[in-house]
């Protein structure tokens, strides 16, 4: 018998007949003599229909009041399940995160979980029932109904699997039948990966790829949770994230990330001097905007230029704060650019193989796309490149190393 944890995303259950079709589904999982817990997300569209109604009352809603608000949306979908697999003649029963209890810092919108009980999940299985658990929600010291950020129940099944010590935690996709090497709907050749490791995920993850949540990947690193993602709707072989085995660093590259949430600051002309890097970037860090790379040029008459990115909505944040700082230390001039994108390639290959990085200049190179900034660790290379040639260097770098599946044809 194998304690299983499942979580089933918005689309899955979209509509009552979806719901019934998962409730239905993890049934069958129970009647083959597995403990079932099931984590939810928001019918399809909740979530961003009451932002919006919060968003009628006010602009800029309490923050707390938008979590009590925004929890409702999973309340719904789990107790609706739970309905429905009662209806079919098994036990079943809902809980939400305060009833849990799982515990979080008392940060509304993007609280991270510290602690989740079990107590009360053990005795529900144990009695027979399957277990729904509302996803993305907490409860923080004070008894405050806390959210954990956008996208939120894969971190909760995550957490949860961790501490039941579940045999695996499955993910199930719509869209989807499990990682990629890059993702399917930009690139139409890319290829559904059997295996990745949790390091990989993280990287593919942190650069983009929004099939799993980084804080969900996080959490099955630290805890060595399996983490199996699959299609709903078909019983087709998913993707296993796990730890990294010997075989996984003979691929060189094994997938393409891109996100087009950044933007660029360049400050030309900066006086060189000690202190003026703290200088700039103290105003920005202390407003809690996430710098991602940052180059600065080596100068020859006592005066550097210092290009960093942001994410696009802290854009002109970031541009008000740097025009000030700017001023006072009598920089020339900031200049800011929206319209780019990064793309990354990512392979624990790479730890052990030379001239990636050649392979990937000289890919994008062929075809005239020109890079703006380069950053690399021990397992990515990121560029950053004009945001209207993003898809095509997707593409051109998938096949560049080899990532095609030559069984499709371009769509
Ligand atoms: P849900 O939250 O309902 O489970 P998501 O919206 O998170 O579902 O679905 C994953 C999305 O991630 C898909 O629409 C897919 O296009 C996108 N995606 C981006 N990169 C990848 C990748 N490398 N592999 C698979 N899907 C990816
Ligand atoms: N319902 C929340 C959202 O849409 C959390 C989730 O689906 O994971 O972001
Ligand atoms: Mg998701």
């Amino acid at each position: 018998m194998a304690l299983v944890v499942q979580k089933y995303g918005g689309t899955s259950v979209g509509t009552v007949e979806k719901i019934k079709a998962v409730a239905k589904k993890v049934i069958d999982y129970h009647k083959e003599g597995n403990k079932m817990v099931v984590v939810l997300s928001a019918m399809a569209g909740r979530t961003d229909g009451l932002i919006r109604l919060a968003r009628q009352i006010c602009s800029d809603p309490d923050p707390r009041e938008l979590d009590v608000l925004l929890a409702t949306g999973e309340q719904e979908s789990v107790a609706l399940f739970s309905m429905a697999v009662k209806d079919m003649g098994l036990e079943a029963q809902s809980m939400l995160g305060f009833q849990v209890a799982i515990h979080t810092d008392h940060i509304f919108g993007r609280a991270k979980i510290n602690q989740v009980e079990t107590e009360r999940i053990m005795k529900a299985l144990n009695d027979n029932k399957i277990v729904a658990i509302a996803g993305f929600q907490g409860l923080d010291a004070y008894g405050d109904i806390t959210t954990l950020g956008r996208g939120g129940s894969d971190t909760t099944a995550v957490a949860l699997a961790a501490a039941l010590k579940a045999d695996v935690c499955e993910i199930f996709k719509d869209d989807v039948e499990g990682v990629y090497t890059t993702n399917p709907e930009v690139c139409p050749k890319a290829k559904k990966l059997e295996m990745i490791s949790y390091e990989e995920m993280l990287e593919m993850a942190s650069l983009g790829a929004k099939v799993l949540e980084i804080r969900a990947v996080e959490f099955a690193m630290k805890y060595n949770v399996p983490v199996y993602v699959r299609s709903t709707f078909s019983d087709k072989r998913g993707t296993m994230v796990v730890a990294e085995t010997k075989d996984m660093e003979k691929v060189l590259v094994s997938g393409v990330a891109y996100s087009k949430n950044e933007s660029r600051v360049t400050i030309r002309k900066v006086p060189d001097r000690p202190g003026v890097a703290s200088r700039i970037f103290e105003p920005i860090f202390e407003s809690g905007i996430v710098v991602d790379m940052i180059v600065q040029n080596t100068s020859e008459d006592g005066l550097t230029d210092i290009t960093f990115t942001v994410p696009k909505a802290d854009f002109y944040r970031t541009m008000k704060l740097v025009t000030e700082v700017a001023q006072e230390i009598g920089a020339e001039k900031v200049m800011g650019d929206e319209d780019i994108a990064k793309v990354s390639i990512v392979g624990v290959g790479m730890r052990t193989h030379a001239g990636v990085a050649n392979r990937m200049f000289a890919a994008l190179a062929a075809e005239n796309i020109n890079i703006m900034m380069i950053s690399t660790s021990e397992i990515k290379i990121s560029v950053v490149i004009q945001e209207k040639y993003l898809e095509l260097a997707v593409r051109i770098l998938h096949k560049a190393f080899g990532l095609d599946d030559e069984t499709r044809t371009e769509e």
